[in-house]
């Protein structure tokens, strides 16, 4: 084929955001003549309206009517006379995304999106998730495939290259009519959001749902204004690591899409022909080279694994399921003993690197993969002993979570729960590969030297199938668990004299700060005292730092010198006083990744709270997306306050405004989270019926029937004081 040159590009863009604007000008005509100009509109569980229109320009847009605010803009931007190419090219792309916008927002309205097996608009959760992946290292960055390989294979290959660096990719367009989406599928690739490889669209147009996800995140995450369209560039280019890869012929619509693209910071890497732009617009003739290309240009920090085992190694594969019908062995849940353990050492008691299987393996089991009976069992305990000068045993549990990551990093096993509660499942298509028990063994020693290096200095494992050795060891790992959980439950606030801070989420929202403390962990969920401790010594200069209590300001708040003077300064000055156990006043700061949302209900004297995943309506009137948005950010929102869910048990919770006697709603979900333990917290305050007087999505989403409810059952909210 031969090359295009700048003059086509210049031409190309301008006829595709032509034939898009007018696209966008038609259906909106056609849907306002059928539906009326006040029919509301909207992407599904945003609150972002049309985000790329809400980012660039400020504008809310409800109404069909209130798309002519976009649409208006689109078309003087296309008609501004423009006599530098380049300009005039990336102006066509800004009018083109809009326009996209428009066009697939009518499409919701007429149920044709999301298009079959794809993902279509991506909703503000999603957004959430992904932002703490990208800021935990999880994630590396994000592509955006458009087009089709030459054959499937090529296909294949290049999204395992992606999957092997953490990177997300979105899968859409077409070339000729057929789509990279239809040759994945083909060569049953698993996609999904639990792979990393998310089908968005089939045609050009649909590309603008990945990119009205990354401008919603400079918002969401970088705090920026809707509207202050230089640095909402000028996050995307920085901030997030996106990048898109075009195969195949570009034609008019790509072009201009692309040009879009380019214009909100986000550089394409094309296997065609096309004139290049150092860093923005790259070709890469061949495709074993291309995914290299793509990182390189967009300057991604990435790591690929090798570890020595017979199937693919990444944190891509870490939600990848393994269902019952692809299982060939099984270990734990309702089906055999199994557990995990990690127990500390002397040095020379530990040969680094030795795996040692006790009992027989899964080959020698009598099972083949034509064997009708799959999956089967077999009970498992796994004993990895660790040392290291540094090691202690406080540490243990941190270090042994980490068995979950990892193992679930290897394509083809899944690991889910932790200790005696594990459940290990191993796919047919691993065992084909050659996957055997000790490959579990070289997955543990590569992971924990890569996650504590400074840590351990030498581990070793033991993996036991034997029946009766697994069920004596079980008892003494038993008695090893009971130990841990009592150091840690009896930890409080008072006894110790230094809080961790964790300021991980400052990446996407700058001024924020978590304060962690025994009876307070990070709102994200993940991180307890114990976790800020080790992080500490582990990395002295990292993003966890002691916070020296200092003199005490207020015990029921929750407020000290220390902490006020550490989020000062670690907030860019922008916040000055924290009140660790309190929602009304000088309440802590909310990233985006919290577990759950608290928010005020007036009208009830009380607080709801609601679990992210939760889709349904809240008695706030509010999604928890839409809450989200509101709370977020870094910022201090008095009334609302994003919490881990542990936290709800603590006796610190919300102490000044009374605690769990506040709680007038939550999720069903949530409640069922909690558990007895949540019982076992209302009988110690003296309100064993609490549970059941809270409400939930069964009972009311509506504020006035909750306070019917809520009168009916004599909720204690209602006689505490009143809440403002
Ligand atoms: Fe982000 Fe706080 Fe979790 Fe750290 S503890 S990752 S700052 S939410
Ligand atoms: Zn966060």
């Amino acid at each position: 084929m031969g090359g295009i040159t700048l003059e086509d590009v210049v031409i190309l863009s301008a006829h595709g955001a032509k034939k898009i604007v007018s696209e966008a000008e038609e259906l909106l005509k056609k849907a306002i003549s059928e539906n009326g100009e006040n029919q509301k509109i909207s992407f599904p569980d945003t609150a972002y309206y049309l985000p790329l229109s809400y980012a660039l320009f400020g504008f809310e847009i409800k109404t069909l009517k209130d798309i002519y605010l976009s649409l208006n803009t689109v078309i003087s931007i296309i008609n501004k006379k423009q006599s530098e190419p380049l300009k005039y090219v990336l102006d066509n792309g800004v009018a083109t995304l809009l326009a996209e916008e428009i066009i697939t927002a009518i499409r919701y309205l007429y149920n044709q999106e999301p298009q079959p097996d794809c993902e279509g608009f991506f909703s503000d959760t999603i957004l959430r998730t992904l932002g703490i992946q990208l800021v935990d290292g999880r994630l590396s960055g994000f592509a955006a495939i458009l087009g089709a390989a030459p054959d499937n294979k090529t296909a294949v290959e290049i999204v395992r290259e992606l999957q092997k660096r953490q990177i997300l990719v979105f899968l859409g367009s077409s070339v000729n009519g057929k789509s990279i989406i239809d040759q994945l599928k083909q060569e049953n690739v698993e996609m999904g959001w639990e792979t990393y490889v998310v089908p968005y669209g089939r045609d050009t147009i649909s590309l603008i749902y990945p990119l009205n996800w990354a401008i919603r995140a400079a918002l969401t995450f970088g705090g920026i204004k809707p509207g202050d369209t230089e640095q909402i560039i000028k996050y995307c280019k920085e901030r997030i690591f996106a990048f898109a890869i075009a195969l195949g012929a570009l034609d008019e619509e790509k072009v201009a899409t692309g040009a879009g693209a380019i214009n909100v910071g986000i550089p394409i890497i094309a296997d065609t022909d096309i004139p290049e732009i150092p860093q923005v617009l790259v070709k890469q003739l061949d495709h074993k080279k291309i995914v290299q290309t793509a990182v390189d240009v967009r300057g991604l920090k990435v790591r690929v694994r090798e570890v020595d085992i017979p199937v693919p190694f990444s944190s891509a594969f870490e939600g990848e399921r393994v269902r019952k019908e692809q299982t060939f062995v099984e270990f734990g849940s309702k089906y055999s003993k199994s557990f995990e353990l990690l127990i500390t050492k002397n040095l020379d008691e530990v040969e680094d690197g030795k795996i040692e299987l006790i009992g027989p393996d899964i080959d020698q089991m009598g099972y083949t993969l034509d064997s009708p009976e799959l999956p089967f069992a077999m009970p498992l305990g796994i004993i990895v002993e660790v040392a290291g000068k540094k090691m202690q045993k406080d540490y243990e549990s941190i270090v042994e979570r980490q068995i979950h990551h990892y193992l679930n990093f290897a394509m083809g096993i899944f690991h889910m729960g932790q200790r005696d509660q594990n459940w290990i499942r191993i796919s047919k298509q691993a065992f084909k590969s050659g996957f055997r028990l000790k490959h579990l063994g070289k997955i543990l020693h590569f992971g924990l030297h890569e996650h504590f290096p400074a840590l351990i200095d030498k581990l070793q494992i033991k993996i036991i199938t034997d029946e009766h050795i697994v069920n004596e060891l079980l008892k003494e790992a038993r008695k090893i668990y009971e130990e841990r959980d009592e150091r840690i439950a009896g930890l409080t606030d008072e006894a110790v004299d230094t809080f961790y801070s964790c300021t991980l989420c400052q990446s996407y929202a700058p001024n924020h700060v978590c304060v962690i403390t025994p009876e307070k962990l990070g709102l994200c969920g993940a991180y307890n005292w114990f976790d800020g401790k080790v992080a500490y010594e582990i990395n002295p200069k990292g993003m966890n730092q002691p916070i020296p209590k200092g003199r005490c300001i207020d015990p029921i708040k929750g407020e000290w010198e220390g902490v006020n003077e550490f989020v000062y300064k670690y907030s860019n000055r922008a916040v000055e006083r924290f009140c660790n156990y309190s929602i009304m006043e000088y309440p802590t700061t909310s990233c985006g990744c919290f577990e759950c949302i608290i928010a005020i209900i007036p009208e009830c004297n009380g607080f709801m709270v609601v679990n992210r995943g939760y889709t349904g309506m809240t008695p706030v009137g509010m999604t928890f997306s839409t809450l989200a948005g509101s709370v977020g950010g870094g910022n201090q929102t008095p009334g609302f306050l994003g919490v881990g869910r542990l936290y709800l048990l603590s006796k610190k919770f919300l102490v000044p405004e009374g605690g769990l006697k506040r709680i007038v709603w939550m999720t069903k979900e949530l409640k069922e989270f909690l558990g007895d333990k949540l019982k076992k917290r209302c009988e110690e305050i003296g309100e064993p019926d609490l549970v059941d007087k809270i409400a939930d999505e069964t009972i009311t989403t509506d504020a006035a029937q909750l306070l019917e409810y809520l009168t009916k059952v004599n909720h204690p909210a209602l006689s505490l004081p009143p809440l403002i």
